[in-house]
């Protein structure tokens, strides 16, 4: 269909157009039908005269195409809201492409005062108003810009499997079951951890992925059961290195992409996790010099971190009730260099400092990394400090040990919440906004009915059987 988009009008003074969208407002003067009418690009207002068949049907979210003359609005009608606002269509032919029934949601408001719930039922609906289409085009424009510039960086992007085993990143697995290998069950990752060391081990030197985590955590806060992480690991690098380019990435993106956005200190400003504590009693301290201003961005970084804290009684990854040590952030990280011996000896457990670093921005978690323990005596002794015996050492990381054992170079990476960061760019309060078709805080998807039963004969064949509550 050959159409112009609303926003190119004003290039197109005195010609003739065609447009294609929908009626997103509608005033019907008898005579005279105005319509606002809306494509991706913007808006325009579109005048019906008599002669115009059709115009008296069209209501809310109708879908036309409309063909008519670009004019200048008297300077008094200018709106200046909106960038077409000194023009208007006068319309000589109006085709319906198709009708809308009656909105179960508005989708002319910012959609803040309208029930969640009906606004994820309705999500293709929702997704119509104007914030969160922008939302989706600035969080693409992001991801794309990320692409660019570590593409540029000699960064390969790999994408790594869904269906994977269980991995230890403190949270519980989304398990999916096996039909052929039954009884067996894959996960799905809570992040690709092991895969993007093991490119490191493949020799593949710069990784990335826009990559897709799971975790089945009780409702907690603004998270999502599958959220998207920008994920990076790079070899023959130091602490320094990753901060480094994360720091250049964040500065750019914000730079070229919201201009308008101040960030508080270059270089980010870094603080240690003890200090953290003290000083703003959490470990992602916001840092706003002035916290009403919507455009400050006060990123900081966190850095050594305990290695190990002391088992909490319900922690999912506690294996045996007799377990007294846990990882902080990721048991994959090595120490830093000077805790080293302790951590080989297994000795002042609770004073080992970790590579890790956290970036924050305005009180809340960006992104973590560290560097990784690349030598398998080091990884296996994190596990052992932790009361993994050896055969559950082997049967859950023998993979990775034994990759380790195969001139595994030194590396490291980081991963940042990718949703977190594009829902603080956008002055979002909270992610849901910023994805395409997230669930509801209680982990449902009231649009496709998710999760939902399955029939019977699905079941036989993983062989499962649902044991119903009495
Ligand atoms: N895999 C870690 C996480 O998801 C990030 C990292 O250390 O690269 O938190």
């Amino acid at each position: 269909m050959q159409r112009t988009h609303i926003a190119d009008i004003i290039k197109e003074e005195g010609k003739t157009v065609t447009l294609a969208g929908w009626v997103h407002a509608r005033r019907d003067h008898g005579k005279l039908v105005f319509i606002d009418l809306r494509d991706r690009s913007g808006i325009v207002q579109v005048v019906f005269g008599p002669d115009v068949a059709g115009a008296s049907e069209l209501r809310l979210e109708y879908v036309i195409k409309v063909k008519g003359e670009v004019k200048k609005r008297p300077p008094s009608m200018v709106n200046d809201k909106i960038p077409t606002g000194a023009f208007e269509i006068g319309a000589t032919e109006l085709e319906i492409l198709n009708r809308s029934g009656e909105m179960p949601i508005p989708v002319d408001t910012d959609g803040f005062d309208i029930n969640e719930e009906r606004r994820l039922q309705y999500r293709y609906l929702d997704l119509r108003r104007e914030r969160l289409k922008n939302n989706i085009i600035a969080r693409h424009k992001v991801i794309k810009f990320i692409r660019d510039f570590l593409a540029e960086r000699g960064f390969i992007e790999i994408e790594t499997p869904n269906l994977s085993k269980s991995t230890p990143e403190g949270a519980r697995d989304y398990l999916v079951p096996s039909r052929i290998q039954k009884g067996n069950f894959y996960a799905l990752p809570q992040s690709p951890q092991q895969y993007k060391q093991l490119l490191m081990v493949a020799g593949l030197e710069k990784y990335f992925q826009i990559a897709r985590c799971f975790r089945d955590e009780d409702t907690r806060g603004d998270r999502q059961p599958e959220f998207t992480q920008l994920d990076f690991e790079m070899s023959f690098v130091a602490r320094e290195d990753v901060m480094a380019l994360n720091e250049e990435l964040l500065i750019a993106i914000v730079k070229t992409l919201y201009p308008q956005k101040k960030i508080q200190e270059i270089p980010f400003p870094r603080i240690s996790y003890a200090e953290a504590m003290q000083k703003y009693g959490t470990d992602r301290p916001d840092m706003r010099k002035d916290k009403n201003d919507p455009d400050l961005l006060a990123f900081c970084w966190v850095i050594d971190f305990p290695f190990f804290e002391k088992v909490k009684a319900d922690a999912a990854h506690s294996e045996a009730s007799a377990q007294e040590w846990t990882f902080t952030h990721n048991p994959f990280s090595a120490p830093k260099p000077e805790f080293m011996a302790d951590l080989l000896a297994k000795k002042n457990i609770p004073d080992i400092l970790t590579t890790q670093y956290d970036v924050a921005m305005n009180g809340l978690e960006v992104g973590g990394g560290s560097i990784r323990n690349h030598q398998p005596e080091a990884l296996e002794a994190v596990f052992e400090i932790m009361g993994f015996k050896k055969e559950r050492i082997y049967a859950n990381f023998g993979h990775m040990l034994e990759a380790l054992s195969f001139g595994a170079p030194p590396h490291g990476g980081i991963a940042w919440g990718l949703d977190r960061l594009v829902s603080l760019l956008q002055n979002e309060p909270n992610i849901r906004e910023v994805i395409a078709f997230p669930k509801t805080g209680d982990g449902r998807d009231p649009m496709m009915g998710s999760p939902a039963e399955v029939e019977e004969k699905q079941l036989k064949e993983l062989g499962i059987e649902i044991k119903k509550k009495s």
